[in-house]
């Protein structure tokens, strides 16, 4: 079987690169990319179940795509791999595209797709993810393996939770035994008190300017590419975030009400400057340990995020890695305190193309692609 370099190459080798088109599922954070890549000059592809999706893309015509492949099912794209390939397609994935298709239908799928797809293992278990995080000096909130152990506040994770929903606080082995669905996976993590900030970065390998992130270990004393924090958003959570108001903890449990995490929207923040430095170390660490996890690692291109807790001692724990864009940056479309400091980006999905259009233009689509 071909390596995924060779795949690949094999593909790029019958692509005219003048005509690219920009593919996405029409979901998540769809509209931000087929604007960008748009603005960035590609045509446009939507990629939907059923005819509903069109509709509401026609509310948009600024990210409204030029063509449409209408579905029964996200598993026929597997069948169409030839057909995108002969429209000189590109797939930009995002969490709904990994989602609907499977992690390893997504890396079997035949078509070039920005970014690094084998990642994607690294980032679909919690224990790799926490690996990855401390090998480049992140620090990740203690997890407990037996519940009788937790004596403070532990949020208990679901495995394959989406979205928070079905996460719950305990403080003692009692709550924890009263709320745990045992039928389920599930990881036991310190709980942080703090502040919430969803970093997100792009990591571009192709630039030698800017902040560059160098390499550690088998790469050392490499400059890897440039490193940029594109915006920081926080999650709206129900109905962890208003639970204050109802009482404390103690009352609402008498009125049988636990605090969740559900997330219904996300908005956009700043981060003190004087903490910037720290975001970056952590940023660059984790693209420099991405290139480590496995021999021949092509680690992190694009966009990721890191979603962190700030304490009052100004330390940051992160506790999740997305090795994606992340349906929180639709806050930034039209730019953020940070994109706006670089004159040319407007949104995530924009920088992907760009990344793209430079790579063309520098005949080095491939190490952007896989
Ligand atoms: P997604 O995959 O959609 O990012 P998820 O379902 O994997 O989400 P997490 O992002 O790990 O869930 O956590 C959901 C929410 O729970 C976070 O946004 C945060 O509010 C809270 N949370 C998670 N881990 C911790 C922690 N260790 N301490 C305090 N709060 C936490």
């Amino acid at each position: 079987m071909a390596s995924g370099d060779d795949r690949l190459s094999g593909w790029l080798a019958d692509y005219d690169t003048s005509q690219v088109t920009i593919g996405v599922v029409a979901s998540h954070s769809a509209l931000q990319i087929l604007h960008g890549a748009r603005q960035e000059g590609f045509r446009t592809l939507g990629i939907a179940v059923g005819e509903n999706r069109r509709k509401m893309y026609k509310a948009f015509p600024g990210a409204e795509p030029d063509d449409w492949l209408v579905l029964d099912d996200y598993h026929q794209m597997l069948d169409e791999a030839e057909w995108l390939r002969t429209r000189n397609t590109v797939i930009v994935p995002h969490g709904s595209l990994v989602e609907y298709l499977g992690a390893e239908n997504y890396i079997d799928l035949e078509v070039p797709t920005f970014g690094n797809r084998r990642i994607l293992k690294w980032e679909a278990s919690r224990e790799a993810q926490r690996k990855w995080l401390q090998m480049g000096g992140c620090n990740v909130p203690r997890v407990i393996t037996d519940p009788h152990d937790i004596a403070g506040p532990v949020i208990v994770k679901y495995e394959g939770a989406k979205g928070g929903k079905g996460y719950f606080v305990a403080r003692d082995y009692r709550d924890f035994r009263r709320n745990v669905d045992v039928e389920e996976e599930f990881t036991i993590q310190e709980y942080i008190l703090g502040t919430r900030y969803y970093l997100q970065f792009f990591f571009d390998p192709i630039p030698d300017d800017g902040y560059q992130v160098d390499g550690i270990d088998s790469n050392r004393g490499k400059q890897l590419g440039r490193l940029e924090l594109l915006t920081i958003d926080r999650r709206d959570e129900a109905n962890v975030d208003e639970f204050y108001k109802l009482g404390s903890l103690r009352d609402l449990r008498e009125m049988n009400i636990e605090p969740s995490f559900v997330v219904t929207g996300n908005v956009e923040v700043v981060l003190r400057e004087s903490l910037l430095p720290e975001a970056f170390r952590l940023g660059e660490g984790a693209v420099a340990s991405s290139f480590e996890l496995e021999e021949g690692a092509r680690g992190m291109i694009g966009p990721f995020c890191l979603e962190c807790i700030v304490t009052d001692n100004l330390d940051f724990s992160v506790f999740e890695v997305s090795a994606r864009i992340v349906a929180g940056s639709n806050v930034s479309v039209g730019g953020s305190p940070y994109m706006n400091l670089n004159e040319y980006d407007n949104s995530v999905g924009r920088r992907i193309a760009r990344c793209i259009r430079k790579a063309i233009e520098k005949d080095q689509l491939h190490a952007v692609l896989s």
